[in-house]
C-alpha cells in the first residue's frame, strides 16, 4: 500500500508577493530576489 499525500495538490514553496519569484523548500523569510515578503504557496487561497 501507497503512502498517498496530498503534496502533489499542494504544491511547497514560496512566492514573492512583489516580484513572483518562487522558492522552493523552507521559507526563506524574505525573497532573496528583491527582499519582499513571501507567500506559502501550500495555503489554499481563491
Ligand atoms: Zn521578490
Amino acid at each position: 500500500m501507497r503512502d498517498v499525500t496530498q503534496d502533489a495538490d499542494r504544491k511547497a514553496g514560496y512566492e514573492c508577493f512583489d516580484c513572483g519569484n518562487v522558492v522552493d523548500g523552507t521559507n526563506p523569510g524574505t525573497c532573496p530576489e528583491c527582499g519582499s515578503t513571501m507567500r506559502n504557496r501550500g495555503t489554499p487561497m481563491e
